[in-house]
């Protein structure tokens, strides 16, 4: 089988950032566009915990889904198996600039959340426990502060 996009691209040489890695055209001809939201430098950086990845896909699920600009547009975020990061699935052709701000409110989010998280429950969730909401919080802030306050050139394309 040939080796799909996204294992093409170098993981050794990757920031950590806001990145298009895919376009795809829907057979009825909508765009949709996959971001990588990468909370780590890949194979050089710890990996995330997946219990705080989890715990961040509650929260930002809810929080995009709810959002009034782009609710209906948001097709789907959730962790990478490699638990380096989070996909954004957005219905549209975007760059990485245009949700600079949509992202930076989604960690604002994730960061300052106190309470119970959404949908942590036996009956909403297939691993209701699972959650570090701590560690999602310091994730979160982490990448507000050293990637989203002030994003390079390699925070926002991938290596050409
Ligand atoms: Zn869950």
């Amino acid at each position: 089988m040939e080796k799909i996009a996204s294992f093409t691209i170098d993981h050794e040489r990757l920031e950590r950032g806001i990145f298009v890695s895919r376009r795809d055209v829907t057979p009825s001809g909508d765009v949709i566009t996959t971001f990588d939201i990468r909370l780590t430098r890949p194979n050089r950086d710890p990996a995330a915990r997946p219990e705080a990845l989890h715990a961040m896909e509650h929260l930002a699920a809810t929080f995009l889904r709810n959002h009034t600009q782009w609710g209906g547009r948001v097709v789907y975020w959730g962790p990478m198996g490699c638990m380096t990061g989070n996909y954004l699935l957005l219905s549209g052709d975007y760059e990485s600039r245009d949700i600079l701000p949509l992202i930076k409110e989604t960690m604002e989010f994730v960061a300052g959340f106190e309470g119970e998280i959404p949908g942590a429950s036996p009956r909403d969730c297939g691993n209701w426990s699972f959650m570090d909401p701590e560690e999602a919080r310091r994730l979160a802030r982490r990448f507000l502060d050293e990637v989203i306050a002030d994003p390079r050139h390699e925070s926002l394309n991938y290596p050409e």
